[in-house]
């Protein structure tokens, strides 16, 4: 029988599907030293919550030359590789892939006040739920900057 093409099914099973929500924060403006800036690029950690950010993200702009614009995300890739590599073990990895969920509890709480809210976690997991209610109205620090500085 001939196959047709599009009409192919995987026996896999659905990946879960995840929604997540990103905010401004407010009251950001009124934050003495605060330079995370939620409207441009960075890098979170889902395991732990941590937050990166360099000054070469937060000046990316439409503009900006080629080389600016190619840096800054091999920087917050590196970031996450050294990060995972010093921070995380491979079993907490395969244990958040394996719960279907796209945060850790202790991530949603730490990355809340920063205007990224696991809407999906929060609706499917009740620890979630709790994490982003007790959660900081604002952050307590600002997003790393430098990776030899965490
Ligand atoms: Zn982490």
């Amino acid at each position: 029988m001939a196959k047709v093409p599009g009409t192919y099914k995987s026996n896999a099973p659905t990946p879960p599907r995840t929604v997540m929500l990103q905010h401004s924060i407010v009251g950001r403006d009124e934050l003495t030293n605060f330079e995370f800036d939620p409207d441009k690029p960075f890098r979170c950690c889902l395991l732990c919550g941590d937050v990166y950010q360099t000054d070469a993200d937060r000046a990316i702009m439409p503009n900006s030359p080629p080389l600016v614009i190619y840096n800054a995300p091999q920087r917050r890739q590196m970031w996450a590789e050294l990060h995972n590599r010093q921070k995380h073990t491979d079993a907490e990895h395969r244990n958040l892939k394996l719960s279907g969920l796209m945060c850790t509890p202790e991530a949603a709480e730490k990355l809340a006040p920063y205007g990224i809210v696991p809407v999906s976690d929060i609706v499917l997991s009740d620890e979630h739920e709790h994490a982003a209610k007790q959660a900081p109205r604002a952050p307590v620090n600002d997003a790393i900057h430098d990776v030899r500085k965490e």
